[in-house]
């Protein structure tokens, strides 16, 4: 698992060229190595460093606990995971049918394709990008779904899309500007591109500090402030047209960490911490815990 030490010369949203340092943590999830997160001071994008080795990414994912990319675990945090995300499927459709009743959509960091096989069945057509291939492979035999691999996004006509989600994945992406800037291309002039992101700006997020498992090191290269997602949307040509709590992050999120942090699962502080985390946010003391921006076209 190679790294390379990146200290950013000038911000990639806002050009600033002073970073602070912000906090020391570890891969609690798979490698147990130690990285930093650096500060825009600027725009508050933060900067995982070193940054994994684009051909070595890989290896930090390599793994069955990737709960996104796994569906035959039988254990409680499992099971609640699968009803929470039974929820929120049907919440992501009330939210973009509210902009949009049908159309096309395309989902880059589809997985094993349960959120574009439940829009199919609504009527949208779909499609999806998965770099992992066993879980592109799951998509296509067991929904028999069009996912393809990164190279595809290639082959995608200029102005064909009515919405394109990355529910939590610009965070993984090497160059989210450059990734940002494809998707304005791949967008109708009224396209939707749909983005959700940990917001380190939460409750659960100041209260776990470096246990705070959205920080998930290396495999998030990008850490987003509320202002730097209005800067980078500024920057590609879009403008933040709404944005939406996912307040089960709180307690996912609160979930893992408090595994981090004690070595522990305990359900009621995780019960406690997400509810904090919600109401902090709902009383606008802090930010949500994850946030999805609705962005559209300028
Ligand atoms: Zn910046």
């Amino acid at each position: 698992m190679q790294t390379i030490l990146t200290k950013p010369d000038e911000c990639i949203l806002c050009k600033g060229t002073d970073f602070g340092f912000f906090l020391e943590l570890k891969d609690h999830f798979l490698s147990k190595q130690s990285f930093s997160l650096l500060q825009c001071k600027s725009c508050g994008l933060m900067y995982t460093t070193p940054q994994p080795d684009i051909n070595d990414i890989q290896d930090y994912y390599n793994s069955k606990d990737y709960t996104s990319h796994d569906t035959r675990d039988n254990s409680l945090k499992n099971f609640l995971y699968k009803i929470a995300r039974k929820i929120s499927l049907a919440s992501k459709l009330k939210l973009i049918s509210s902009y949009k009743n049908y159309g096309k959509l395309l989902d880059i960091g589809a997985g094993t394709g349960e959120f574009i096989n439940y829009f199919h069945k609504h009527g949208w057509e779909v499609s999806g990008i998965e770099p992992n291939e066993k879980a592109r492979e799951q998509a296509r035999n067991k929904y028999k779904l069009n996912v393809g691999n990164i190279d595809d996004l290639n082959g995608i006509a200029e102005s064909s899309l009515d919405v394109i989600t990355m529910w939590h994945v610009l965070e993984h992406t090497f160059d989210p500007v450059k990734q940002i800037k494809l998707n304005f291309k791949l967008l109708k002039p009224n396209g939707l591109l749909v983005l959700a992101l940990p917001n380190y700006g939460s409750w659960d997020a100041h209260h776990y500090k470096q246990y705070w498992a959205a920080y998930d090191v290396p495999r998030h290269l990008f850490h987003f402030s509320e202002n730097a997602v209005n800067n980078i949307a500024k920057l590609t040509g879009f403008y933040v047209h709404d944005k939406k709590p996912l307040k089960f992050d709180a307690y996912y999120i609160s979930l893992l960490s408090e595994k981090y942090k004690t070595g522990k699962t305990n359900y009621l502080k995780v019960g406690i911490n997400g509810f904090r985390s919600n109401w902090a946010a709902y009383s606008g003391h802090s930010g949500y815990s994850s946030l999805i921006y609705v962005l559209k076209k300028n």
